[in-house]
């Protein structure tokens, strides 16, 4: 039998999941909440210190169909217009639902406070206190979880493989971290809720945990993928003085809220050589910015870590402390005085837009197996707008948890041959002892450097090749041979195997798309391709076919009504 049993399994514990969670057991499911590590406390959703983008129009005249507009542009041609048109309309109530269990927004004269971020139209980004948000949310959903009986949570169980037969899942298998034994889990429907890839990247703003294992899981599941080429860079990520506890991308409300100077390593303003002009107060594009700063470091300009200053010294401390008050304190706190030194900024891999494709039920072509929050794709197109995310993780969240209540029992029995083949075949410590000295650890490191290297902000043919070429050596001579150690209890390399095997899958799947899409658009930008192709107003799906990756072409989905994008 299986070791662990319910209706909705729900794979990661982020705010997408718990949200997830909660809704279907509000629908009346038995669920299975699991987390490879703790329970709310794992993943992006925590770390978001900023803005929620949702038209709720308290601030200043609003609309669901404008906010649609905004992310329809920034998307530039590829969004699933159906998720997007889904995350604009039922953003407000969540964020109403979110305040009725429990969670601050910020007021004012006893509206909800709303402010303006790139990309927006008007004032419609809420949050909770300086820097908080985040936080304030994973609070309020850990505490109505918790609330909940039919909910079950089990923190440090990675989830390593869907289990499906005849297009059906039927569950799942599970490693426990703490006992290195494999597990199996039977469900009448799974959601996915695992979170974004950007640590496959060396430089990134993400936890630990957000390795990309949603999207191979569903890949080898069945599933498709969509738009994988799209990972979103953060031109001004933080890289030095040592930063604790606070946002890797807190410094963009500065910029634009105060103006700040973009230095090189020389301390000179460097943005006037790559087409765009700040006047001392540095308000680039984020592709402009990102550009000029990784050009600069090629050129030897860079900063001590590898990046550019970003300087407020010019600006009044009364100043600083009127915009970010409790801020500049925090700051303080962890030995940054803004009045006196600059902070080192570069660019950092920090959302993905691709992934799992889903329809707007958050159904993949799998029978009961479900995604939701930033493992979906196509709501963002080629690049996300800022507040969406957390958006997104609320809408889908609910949307699969109502959608994977509704799964009636698998017309499939339980399959314990099948599952037990799958443990026998997953089992780690059957494989060949090997003298390998790399340890997994030290392999994802070096695909990290691959990742970043080759397949990072600015790519070509040349560079995807090569990291295409090192990942599948990778998947089929280094990753059979690792070391994983011979003890099971806290064998942390376990699970540094498993996640890098599904790291490899994921990373693979990022650079056959970005090779395939021969132009720039969005995020996606190759230098020997420096522009857009309205041929390729398209979008890449990936399968898994015969234990490889085939990609097809397909047109987006458009509502029928929608202004063209503009640039
Ligand atoms: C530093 C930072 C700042 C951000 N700021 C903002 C912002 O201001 N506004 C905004 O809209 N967005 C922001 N984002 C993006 C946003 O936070 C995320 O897109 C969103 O929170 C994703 O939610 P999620 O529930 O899908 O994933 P996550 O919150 O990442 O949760 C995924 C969970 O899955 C677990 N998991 C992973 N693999 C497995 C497995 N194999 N088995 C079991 N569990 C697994 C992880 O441990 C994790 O707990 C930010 C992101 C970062 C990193």
């Amino acid at each position: 039998m299986p070791d662990l049993s319910s209706d909705v399994l729900v794979i990661g514990a982020g705010g997408a999941g718990m949200y997830a969670a909660i809704t279907a057991a509000q629908s009346g499911a038995s669920v299975l909440l699991l987390d490879k590590g703790q329970v709310g406390r794992g993943g992006a959703t925590i770390m978001a210190q900023m803005t929620v983008a949702v038209a709720l129009g308290q601030q200043e005249p609003d609309s669901v169909e404008l906010h649609l507009a905004d992310t329809l542009n920034a998307g530039r041609g590829l969004c699933n217009e159906e998720l997007s048109k889904l995350l604009c309309e039922e953003g407000p109530k969540r964020i109403l639902e979110m305040e009725r269990w429990g969670t601050r927004w910020a007021r004012e004269n006893g509206h909800i406070k709303q402010e303006m971020a790139p990309g927006h139209s008007v004032k419609r980004c809420c949050y909770v206190d300086f820097l908080n948000t985040g936080p304030a949310v994973a609070a309020t959903l850990r505490r109505k979880v918790s609330e909940m009986p039919a909910i079950r949570r089990i923190s440090n169980l990675a989830v390593v493989e869907i289990l499906v037969r005849d297009g059906q899942a039927l569950g799942a298998v599970a490693l426990n971290l703490v006992d290195g034994e494999l597990m199996t889990i039977q469900a009448n429907s799974a959601i996915l809720a695992a979170g974004g890839l950007t640590k496959l990247y060396e430089r990134n703003s993400a936890s630990a945990n957000m390795g990309g294992e949603a999207y191979a899981l569903a890949l080898w599941a069945g599933a498709e993928l969509i738009d994988m080429e799209f990972v979103q860079f953060f031109p001004i990520g933080h890289l030095a003085p040592r930063l604790v506890g606070m946002d890797p991308i807190m410094w963009d409300p500065f910029r634009y809220k105060l103006g700040g100077k973009l230095l090189n390593g020389q301390f000179e303003e460097f943005i006037n050589r790559y087409g765009s002009t700040d006047f001392g107060k540095y308000n680039a594009t984020r592709d402009i910015a990102a550009y000029a700063i990784l050009k600069e470091i090629e050129a030897g300009r860079g900063t001590p870590h590898g990046g550019a200053y970003l300087d407020f010294r010019h600006i009044p401390e009364a100043e600083l402390r009127g915009a970010f008050g409790p801020v500049i304190d925090r700051l303080l706190a962890n030995g940054i005085d803004l009045t006196k030194t600059p902070v080192e900024v570069g660019p950092m891999a920090h959302y993905h837009m691709g992934g799992i494709r889903v329809d707007v039920n958050m159904q993949t072509r799998i029978a009961g197996l479900f995604a939701a929050g930033e493992a979906v794709g196509g709501a963002n197109g080629a690049n996300r707008l800022s507040g969406n995310a957390i958006t997104e993780a609320f809408v889908f969240g609910e949307r699969a948890g109502a959608s994977a209540a509704e799964t009636k029992p698998s017309r499939i029995p339980w399959d314990e041959a099948l599952a037990r083949k799958e443990l026998e075949r997953l089992d780690a410590r059957n494989r060949r002892p090997s003298n390998a000295r790399a340890t997994p650890a030290a392999l994802q490191a070096e695909l990290q450097k691959v990742m970043w290297e080759n397949a990072g902000p600015f790519r070509t043919g040349e560079k995807l090749a090569a990291a295409l070429a090192r990942i599948q050596e990778m998947q089929k001579i280094d990753l059979p041979r690792l070391s994983v150690g011979g003890q099971n209890r806290f064998n942390l390399d376990l699970q540094d195997w498993f996640e890098l095997r599904a790291m490899l899958t994921t990373a693979e799947a990022v650079v056959r798309s970005a090779l395939a899409r021969r132009e720039s658009r969005g995020a996606h930008q190759r230098e020997d391709f420096p522009a857009s192709d309205d041929t390729l107003l398209r979008n890449q799906a990936l399968q898994w076919e015969d234990e490889a990756i085939v990609a097809r072409w397909m047109p987006p989905v458009r509502l029928k009504q929608t202004r063209p994008f503009h640039d």
